[in-house]
């Protein structure tokens, strides 16, 4: 293909993933920007057969090598992606996105270090530097991204993982990994490269294993951001223009989500990934507690709602558990024709990924003037007479203001014991995400109707309708 041509498409590739970016940025375009994305990824992919490689010493055209083993290649990674992406349910996308991440990165290190043994002594000191720093990076993000996505599918525990002297353990592989870096960009030899390689995976399990399941999915935002610097770096090496923009495309907006969720959190980056060390030990919870609780029947809560004037309700990751979004929408309709007035509190980080309850409920076409984000329904639970929390727990557990230390404390929460009633529709006592107590259940305000979300939400809906 001709160079300019090329280049050409590759300018188009680039401007479909800023296009992406920006649709991406609202729910409305959201649809529009990934498919964008995806278009430009597909002729990126395409156009690389294409590449013109040059001529060799011998003034002869370079050819492209082991076309048929990247088909192969190719072909596998769709075979195993298509369905995964297909199957996977909403609630574990963070999983799949993690793995995906890990994955991305681990390539990008694979892909370096191959173009490293290729140049062999040929290799400038920048191209040597570059390989470096994306194997460094690529395995950090690799099996950091393979210990996030065991927590979220909660396949390990969701707690922080720390040990005695875990701090100092952590550090010692760090200086392991930059000393075996600056050995091998001094000698230029494959073993040093090795060891790095090594050391840097162990250093992702250990960089993630502190981090409790609350601040995970920052932790993914910031590995992502990493494997989008180490695929620019591993573009630097094989001189490809169009990986350096997708990767500090993927570099620039991963740092701004990480920043952005760490707020939502009101966390530091640096309490998020080091304050389990200075965190006082919490005890695990649940299994002796013998405080009562209220529960009350669907007859009960259907009574309360329809003398209310006003409900909100706090939608959480239970709610996409159960699907029960178009019940909880149902629900709402019922209570507006009777006069009542409704909105959902909505939480930053409620569920499990950034925006998870806009979109659950933009899917049962609630409207969107009815979200109320959480600065500003917080001042109006003092005049909310019911809140109705729909398999919600952590953002609405006062822990996060009360105890010092505790994996949510600083996290900004909804103030629903501010209301006159609280209602929980969740299944059982068990804590939600963060593994912590929840003190809210046992106060006196709080009534639990225990049963999956859905069935509880149609019970309630068809007692209300018998009122
Ligand atoms: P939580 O995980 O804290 O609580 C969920 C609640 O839902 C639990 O109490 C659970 O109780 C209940 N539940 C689960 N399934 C059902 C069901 N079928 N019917 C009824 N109830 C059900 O969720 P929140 O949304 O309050 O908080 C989100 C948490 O996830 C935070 O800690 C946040 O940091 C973290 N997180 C957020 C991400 C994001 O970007 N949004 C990403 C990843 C994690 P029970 O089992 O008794 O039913």
């Amino acid at each position: 293909m001709n160079k300019n041509i090329y280049e050409l498409l590759g300018l188009v590739v680039a401007l479909s993933f800023i296009l992406a970016l920006k649709g991406l940025s609202a729910p409305k375009t959201a649809r529009r920007g990934n498919l964008i994305g995806a278009a430009g990824a597909t002729l990126a992919t395409v156009v690389v057969f294409f590449a013109p490689l040059g001529k060799d010493s011998m003034g002869m055209a370079k050819t492209h090598h082991n076309t048929l083993l990247i088909l192969v290649a190719v072909a596998v990674g769709v075979l195993v992606g298509v369905p995964a992406a297909r199957k996977i349910q909403m609630t574990q996308m963070p999983q799949l996105v993690a793995l995906f991440n890990g994955v991305g990165g681990g390539a990008a290190a694979l892909v370096a270090t191959a173009e490293y043994l290729n140049l062999g002594a040929d290799a400038s000191t920048a191209e040597v530097v570059a390989t470096v720093f994306t194997v460094i990076v690529g395995c950090t993000s690799f099996s950091g991204s393979v210990v996030t996505f065991l927590k979220l599918q909660e396949l390990m525990t969701t707690r922080p993982v720390v040990f005695p002297g875990g701090r100092f353990v952590i550090a010692a592989t760090l200086a392991g990994v930059l000393g075996t870096g600056g050995w091998t960009i001094a000698s230029g030899g494959n073993t040093p490269l090795l060891i790095m390689g090594g050391l840097a995976l162990l250093f992702g399990v250990l960089f993630v294993l502190p981090v409790g399941g609350a601040d995970v999915p920052i932790v993914i935002s910031l590995l992502n951001a990493f494997t989008g610097l180490t695929v620019a770096a591993s573009g630097y090496v094989l001189q490809s223009t169009l990986l350096i923009v997708a990767g500090t495309l993927v570099g620039a907006s991963g740092t701004i989500l990480t920043r952005k969720m760490a707020e939502a959190m009101g966390r530091s980056l640096f309490g998020t990934l080091f304050g389990a060390f200075t965190a006082k030990p919490q005890e695990a919870t649940g299994a002796a507690e013998t405080r009562s609780v209220k529960s009350g029947s669907p007859d009960d809560v259907a009574i309360l709602l329809n003398y209310a004037q006003r409900v909100v309700v706090v939608p959480g990751f239970g709610l996409a558990v159960a699907q029960a979004q178009h019940t909880v929408r149902e629900l709402a309709d019922l209570l507006s024709a009777k006069g009542i007035d409704v909105a959902y509190g909505i939480h930053p980080v409620a569920g499990r990924m950034p925006g998870h309850m806009n979109v659950l409920l933009a899917e049962a076409n609630v409207p969107y003037e009815q979200l109320v984000e959480m600065d500003e329904v917080n001042p109006t639970f003092p005049q909310t007479d019911v809140v109705l929390v729909v398999g919600a727990n952590d953002v609405v557990n006062p822990a996060a203001k009360t105890t010092p230390g505790c994996p949510i404390y600083g996290m900004p929460i909804l103030d629903v014991s501010e209301a006159g009633n609280v209602i929980f529709l969740k299944r059982s006592m068990r804590p939600g995400f963060a593994g912590i107590e929840n003190e809210l259940l046992y106060d006196a305000k709080t009534t639990l109707l225990f049963g999956d979300a859905k069935d509880s939400l149609t019970k309630v809906v068809n007692a209300l309708k018998a009122l």
